[in-house]
């Protein structure tokens, strides 16, 4: 049995359609994967028309979040949102504000690098997004075209889209995203939680009291992890009795992480669907 509960699409910034991904995973020998598109349940129909047989979708969201330290810090953090109601209108109104927000900073950041002198246009983003839940690897990607930059991961550098050009977006905050996505009969996952190189992470103790306020589980196995920080991140998840996953964060060609590249251990998949109101989906 093998379990990826974290990939995207064309919704958002992956690069395959959700009908091509599903396909895709049947070829790489998943039996059960999980959409996870940045702020959007746009893929879900495409994605459960296209199921083949033997596949089971788990359908999803990334959420971006953002924790505030007592000291007024801000910290960003993804959090995995599975098997909610994709018509709950305060989950949908909460991602559609996100998207909003993603699409006016795309803007911004694309201004910022023109007026810098990059030879980039809004049209060449746009083009690429082709309205989907836009987020910097649209950038990134037009950057190579433009041959600015050689690889998305480059454009990504803090010299560029990584720090220098990076706007943040309106995130939600995360207790008020736990709460979204358990009323609206969902579970939660802690994505990536020790991936430094996007930026700031939580400490164990805003992870325990994530856990205080109903986090259901937590992302060890991750490609942007050390074998150190998957240790760390087990330990921590015992102690706050947090299921833990695996998964890939599968992006197609904007990312090299290949399908299906880490996995969830069954049994946890099996919790996680327990404790959701709604089932996956069979072809
Ligand atoms: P955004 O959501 O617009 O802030 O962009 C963040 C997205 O970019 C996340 O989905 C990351 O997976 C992706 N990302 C972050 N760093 C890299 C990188 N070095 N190469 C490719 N994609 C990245
Ligand atoms: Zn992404
Ligand atoms: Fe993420
Ligand atoms: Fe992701």
């Amino acid at each position: 049995m093998r379990i990826d509960l974290h990939t995207h699409t064309t919704s958002s910034d992956g690069t395959l359609r959700p009908r091509d991904l599903m396909a895709h995973a049947r070829e790489t020998g998943l039996d059960i994967i999980a959409l996870t598109d940045h702020d959007t349940t746009a893929g879900w129909v495409e994605a459960a028309e296209a199921l083949p047989p033997g596949l089971t979708l788990v359908p999803g969201a990334e959420l971006s979040c953002r924790y505030t330290a007592p000291d007024g810090r801000v910290i960003g953090l993804h959090m995995l949102a599975l098997l909610f109601d994709p018509t709950d209108a305060a989950l949908a109104t909460a991602m559609r504000d996100v998207r909003t927000s993603r699409l006016h900073r795309a803007e911004r950041m694309v201004a910022a690098l023109v007026a810098d002198g990059a030879p980039l246009t809004w049209d060449e983003v746009a083009e690429r997004a082709q309205g989907a839940s836009v987020g910097r690897p649209h950038i990134a990607a037009a950057l190579v075209a433009r041959g600015v930059v050689p690889t998305v991961d480059a454009a990504f550098r803090s010299e560029w889209l990584g720090e220098r050009y990076r706007i943040e977006k309106a995130d939600i905050d995360v207790f008020d995203a736990i709460d979204l996505v358990h009323n609206a009969g969902g579970v939660t996952v802690f994505a990536h939680p020790r991936a430094e190189k996007r930026g700031a992470v939580v400490t164990d103790a805003v992870i325990a009291e994530l856990a205080d306020a109903g986090l259901d589980a937590i992302e060890v196995d991750h490609p942007d992890h050390t074998a150190d920080q998957r240790a760390a991140t087990s330990a921590v998840a015992k102690e706050c009795g947090l299921l833990t996953t695996g998964s890939s964060d599968f992006h197609g060609s904007h990312k090299t992480t290949k399908l299906g590249a880490e996995a969830t251990d069954p049994e946890v998949y099996a919790a996680l669907v327990a404790r959701a109101d709604s089932v996956p989906i069979r072809a």
